[in-house]
C-alpha cells in the first residue's frame, strides 16, 4: 500500500480510505493509493511553507546542481518509471521511456534557466537612488496534474517552480498516481518539504489545496470545467493562477498540400496516445478540390493501424483511460452519425479485444459543424473531417470555438501560412508539422483553453513575482514632501 510523501518521509494519510488504480489495457487493479483528507493537505502545505523559507535562499548555482541531480536520477530509473507509467496510463512502453527522458530534460533545462535568472537595474529618477527590478519566488505552488501525461506535465510545472525558488505540493490524477509517487525517489536529495506528494480525489484534495491559506500559486492542468471551478475558488484570496485547460484543435488542409503527407500528419496528430492529448487534432477542414482524395487516404491509413497492448512493440493504438471516457466518445460518434456524418474507418470497440478500454481509431467524414464532435473536446482517437469551400471559410470555422489551445495547417503557400498564424486564435500554431514539441518554446492556451504559459522562458516567469525597489541611499527630505512651510 502506498503512502503520502510529505517532508521527505512516507506517511500514512489521516483516513484509511484508498483509491484503486486500474490498468486501462487489462482492467486489472495495479495499485492502491491513499485518499488523502484536508488534514493531510494541511500537513503537506505546512511542510512546504517551512521548506520555502530556506529553499528560496539556496544559491542559484547549488539549486541548479540539485535539479540536475533530479534529472540524473530520473534517467537512472527510466525503466521502472516507464513500466509504472505504462500500467497506469495504458500508453506504449517505448513512448513512456522517451517521456521519462523528456521529463528529465525539462529539469536540466530549468536548472540552467534558474541559475541564469535575473532581475535588472533600471535608470533611477533621482541621482542618489538605486532602482531595482527583482524577481522573487511566490512561495508554495499547488500543482494539480491530469492523467494523460502524468509525468511530463508534472515536470513542466515543478521544474520551473523549483528553479524559481518555490516549494511544491503535488496532487496527481486519481487514475495515475503511481509513477508520481515513484518519482519521490528522485527528490530524496532535496531539502525536506521542498517537494510533497498528496494523492486523493480532486473534489477533496484539489479543493483543499486551492483554498489553503499557504497556497501562493495554483498550477493546474486539466479540463476547462474544473479550471473554471478552481478560478472561482481562487478568486476569494486572489491566488495566482496558472491554468492549462481543454482544447478542440482545428487542422486545415489547403488545396495545394501534398495529400498523403497531410493525411499521415493528421493520423499522427489525431491518434497519438489514442487521441488523449490536449492538443490532439480534434477537427479537420479540407479545401473542396482535395477533399475526397484526403478522406480516402486518411481512411486507408487509419484502417491499417494496430490496436493492442502497450507492452507489445507492434501496437500503434493503445487503450483509453477508462470505460466511462470510451462511452462518452462512442456517444459523440453516434450523435454525429445521426446528424449525417459517415464513419469511413473504425467507430467501434475492437471485437478481438475483450478486456481493456480500447476503441478503434475512427474517421468521420461530411461532419456538420453543429455536431458536438466538432464543438466539444472528444479526447479520443477520432478524426472528424468536413469540406470547406474556401480558405476564408476554414479560418472562420477554426476560430468558431470557445477553445484556443493549438491549431495546425498543411500548405506550401506562404500567404495562407501567414494568414493562418496571424488570424487563428490559439497559443500554439503548427504549420506542416502537427504536435511537434520544443521545451524552449512557450505552451498554453487562449480563450477558455487557459491562462499563462508553460515551458520556455515564459514557463519560469509564471513562478516569479516582480518587485520594484526604490532605494535612496542619502536620507534627505525632498522638496515636494512638505511644501507647506515648517511653521
Ligand atoms: P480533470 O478532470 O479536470 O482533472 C485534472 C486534475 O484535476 C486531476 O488531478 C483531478 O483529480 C483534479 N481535480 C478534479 N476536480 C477538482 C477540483 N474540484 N479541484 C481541484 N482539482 C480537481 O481533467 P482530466 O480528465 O484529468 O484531464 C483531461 C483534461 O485535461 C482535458 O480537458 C485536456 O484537454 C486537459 N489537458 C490540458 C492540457 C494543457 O496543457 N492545456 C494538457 C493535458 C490535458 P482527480 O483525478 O482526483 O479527479
Amino acid at each position: 500500500m502506498h503512502k503520502l510523501w510529505i517532508d521527505n518521509q512516507w506517511t500514512d494519510a489521516a483516513s484509511d480510505e484508498t483509491i484503486a488504480v486500474i490498468d486501462p489495457a487489462t482492467e486489472a487493479e495495479v495499485g492502491r493509493v491513499p485518499a488523502a483528507t484536508p488534514a493531510d493537505v494541511d500537513r503537506a502545505m505546512r511542510a512546504a511553507q517551512a521548506a520555502f523559507a530556506g529553499w528560496r535562499h539556496v544559491s542559484a548555482a547549488e539549486r541548479a546542481e540539485l535539479l540536475h541531480e533530479v534529472a540524473r536520477r530520473m534517467r537512472q530509473d527510466v525503466e521502472a518509471l516507464a513500466v509504472t507509467l505504462t500500467h497506469e496510463t495504458g500508453r506504449l512502453l517505448d513512448r513512456n521511456r522517451r517521456y521519462v527522458g523528456w521529463s528529465a530534460d525539462v529539469f536540466d533545462y530549468y536548472a540552467e534557466m534558474g541559475r541564469n535568472s535575473r532581475g535588472r537595474v533600471i535608470p533611477s529618477v533621482e541621482p542618489s537612488q538605486l532602482a531595482l527590478v527583482l524577481k522573487e519566488p511566490y512561495g508554495v505552488v499547488a500543482c494539480i496534474v491530469p492523467w494523460n501525461y502524468p509525468m511530463l506535465l508534472l515536470t513542466w510545472k515543478i521544474a520551473p517552480a523549483l528553479a524559481a525558488g518555490n516549494s511544491v505540493v503535488i496532487k496527481p490524477a486519481s487514475q495515475t498516481p503511481l509513477a508520481t509517487l515513484a518519482l519521490a525517489r528522485c527528490f530524496e536529495h532535496l531539502p525536506p518539504g521542498v517537494v510533497n506528494i498528496v494523492t486523493g480525489r480532486g473534489s477533496t484534495v484539489g479543493d483543499a489545496l486551492v483554498t489553503h491559506p499557504a497556497t501562493s500559486v495554483v498550477a493546474f492542468t486539466g479540463s476547462t470545467e474544473v479550471g473554471q471551478r478552481i478560478a472561482g475558488l481562487a478568486a476569494e484570496r486572489m491566488t495566482k493562477l496558472h491554468l492549462e485547460l481543454g482544447g478542440k484543435d482545428p487542422c486545415i488542409v489547403a488545396a495545394d498540400a501534398d495529400i498523403r503527407t497531410a493525411a499521415m500528419g493528421v493520423a499522427w496528430g489525431a491518434f497519438v496516445n489514442a487521441g488523449q492529448v490536449c492538443t490532439s487534432i480534434e477537427r479537420v477542414y479540407v479545401e473542396r478540390p482535395v477533399y475526397r482524395d484526403f478522406c480516402d487516404c486518411l481512411a486507408e491509413l487509419t484502417a491499417r493501424l494496430r490496436v493492442g497492448s502497450p507492452f507489445d512493440p507492434d501496437t500503434q493504438i493503445t487503450p483509453l483511460i477508462g470505460g466511462r471516457e470510451r462511452d462518452a466518445i462512442l456517444a459523440q460518434i453516434e450523435q454525429a452519425a445521426a446528424q449525417g456524418a459517415r464513419i469511413v474507418a473504425g467507430g467501434r470497440r475492437p471485437p478481438q479485444l475483450e478486456r481493456g478500454y480500447f476503441l478503434e481509431p475512427t474517421v468521420l467524414v461530411d461532419v456538420p459543424h453543429a455536431a458536438l464532435i466538432m464543438r466539444e473536446e472528444t479526447f479520443g482517437p477520432v478524426a472528424p473531417v468536413a469540406p470547406v469551400e474556401s480558405f476564408d471559410e476554414a479560418l472562420a470555422l477554426a476560430n468558431d470555438s470557445r477553445y484556443g489551445l493549438g491549431a495546425s495547417l498543411f500548405t506550401h503557400d506562404p500567404t495562407k501560412a501567414k494568414r493562418f498564424y496571424e488570424e487563428v486564435k490559439a497559443g500554439t500554431i503548427w504549420i506542416n508539422d502537427p504536435l511537434i514539441d520544443n521545451i524552449a518554446g512557450p505552451f498554453g492556451g487562449m480563450k477558455q483553453s487557459g491562462i499563462g504559459r508553460e515551458l520556455g522562458e515564459e514557463g519560469l516567469e509564471e513562478f516569479l513575482e516582480t518587485k520594484h525597489i526604490h532605494w535612496d541611499f542619502e536620507m534627505q527630505p525632498k522638496p515636494w514632501w512638505y511644501p507647506y512651510g515648517e511653521t
